[in-house]
């Protein structure tokens, strides 16, 4: 069974996503750290990510696992790596080009049909897993988010601003849904759930409650 939480950049998807996965037994697939593996990929060949045919002609050497919280490429551990600002700025625009989106969905759903998984992204329940029986849309106001991703960034040594990440936020809010190709949307049949001054606590004992009253799991 698959559970899609699709929304977008620093909503508190992925937190509340590996939480609800680990109380219902499933695996939890962060679609995110495969485009930002592909990023980092194209900035290490020296490749612009906003240069559609550089990146596509990186994705032939591009091998990219995803093991329980982790995320390899070529089989080198690029978990942190992936996290760099420049990689999240990279990431979101290597997931406008369709080529990228042609190779990461048929990996998506392959590795979430091998077993039960909490799938999170931002075209889970629209594209890749649209017959999906649990789907969430996980959101909050994006001064919210901004403060949220500063303090994450602070608390890894990276020196930033609120400020800044809000224009950072607009911006990616901004690629995230203008794309042509597997755009940020809510899913019509999705739950909305938003995340603004509530604990991760909370909104994932809304998400298992919901879960569980829908299938009975
Ligand atoms: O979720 P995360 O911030 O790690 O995702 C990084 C970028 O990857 C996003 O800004 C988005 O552009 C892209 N992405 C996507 N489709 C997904 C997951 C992420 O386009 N399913």
């Amino acid at each position: 069974m698959i559970v899609t939480i699709d929304g977008p950049a620093a909503s508190g998807k992925g937190t509340v996503a590996r939480a609800l996965a680990a109380r219902l037994g499933f695996a939890y697939l962060d679609t995110g750290a495969m485009y930002r593996a592909v990023a980092l990929a194209a900035l290490r060949r020296g490749a612009a990510c906003d240069d559609g045919p550089a990146v596509e002609a990186v994705l032939p050497d591009v091998h990219v696992e995803m093991p329980p919280d982790r995320v390899l490429l070529n089989g080198e551990d690029v978990t942190e790596a992936v996290r760099a600002p420049a990689v999240s700025r990279g990431a979101s625009q290597v997931a406008a080009v369709p080529a990228v989106r042609a190779f990461l969905v048929p990996q998506q759903r392959r590795i979430g049909l091998e077993r039960d998984t909490v799938s999170e992204g931002r075209d889970q329940g629209t594209v890749v897993f649209p017959d999906a029986p649990v789907k969430f849309f996980v959101t909050a106001d994006v001064r919210v988010r901004a403060e949220r991703r500063c303090q994450e960034l602070r608390a890894r040594g990276v020196d930033t601003t609120p400020e800044r990440e809000l224009a950072e936020l607009v911006e990616r809010d901004r690629r995230d849904s203008g794309r042509a190709d597997g755009p940020l949307r809510r899913p019509p049949d999705a739950v909305v759930v938003d995340t603004s001054g509530r604990t991760a606590g909370e909104v994932v004992d809304e998400l298992e409650a919901v879960v569980r009253g829908l299938v009975g799991r």
